[in-house]
């Protein structure tokens, strides 16, 4: 893993636009997303990062929250009322889908509004890149954007051996190189934060506090709407 740090200037980038894609549940999104999504553009000198709530992720049990309100949660964490959002977007386009959230359908979608010459990021932390192989049409991801993966601090799984093929073929070991449209996968170590959506979840459920591991927006939101109380 590469820390971070050596991150390319922006006269090394290429001239085309760099776009970094955080996909996931966020239920609900915490500082371990904020943080890596901010980390890696900076890294990579990308032009925005998109936060894309899945609606109806179609890999793990159905969310404590509603699409609408993950998406609500999310907006008001990266602070985009505000002008505040540091290149931090939200894309809601999987909420617009009547049918399970596909990230190789996202990415089509992304390539036929913003042309083939864009280079794109999907970002991924180690958990979800490990259960690569399991996604729908998971090997097609390749030709339509680089991966990013993040260490996580608490991961354990071991990467599946098709994986290792994978990244022994696709990986590379300098951001500077990360200049392909699509096809490369670099493996990043962002500041270590031991933070889980499920860990928030089970706080709340518990009686306790998940405050300071997400945006205090955030955590109102939760607060107003009662959500993820027993
Ligand atoms: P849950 O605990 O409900 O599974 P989560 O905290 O893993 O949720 P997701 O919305 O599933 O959050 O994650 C979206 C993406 O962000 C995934 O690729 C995941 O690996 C990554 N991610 C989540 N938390 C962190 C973290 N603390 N550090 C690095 N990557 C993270």
């Amino acid at each position: 893993m590469l820390s971070l740090a050596t991150g390319i200037s922006a006269s090394d980038a290429a001239m085309t636009r760099r776009i970094g894609l955080l996909g996931g549940t966020f239920d609900p999104v915490h500082y371990g997303h904020l943080r890596g999504a901010l980390e890696v553009r900076d890294c990579l000198d990308l032009d925005e990062v998109r936060l894309i709530p899945s609606a109806r992720p179609p890999h793990r049990d159905q969310p404590g929250a509603t699409a609408q309100q993950r998406l609500a949660m999310v907006r008001l964490a990266v602070g985009e009322h505000s002008g505040r959002h540091g290149g931090l977007v939200v894309d809601d386009r999987e909420l617009q889908r009547n049918k399970p959230s596909y990230t190789v359908e996202t990415l089509e979608s992304l390539r036929g509004e913003l042309g083939n010459t864009v280079t794109l990021f999907m970002i991924l932390g180690w958990d979800a890149f490990c259960g690569l192989p399991a996604w729908h049409r998971w090997e097609e991801l390749l030709q339509l954007a680089s991966l990013v993966v993040l260490q996580r601090p608490e991961q354990d799984q071991d990467l599946p051996e098709v994986l290792k093929d994978l990244l022994a073929a696709r990986s590379i070991n300098d951001p500077r190189q990360a200049n392909a449209q699509h096809g490369q996968i670099l493996c990043l170590s962002q500041t270590p934060l031991a933070i889980s959506a499920t860990h928030i979840r089970a706080l709340l459920a518990g009686g306790q506090s998940p405050r300071f591991l997400l945006p205090d927006a955030v955590l109102d939101y939760i607060e107003t709407n009662g959500l993820y109380r027993p």
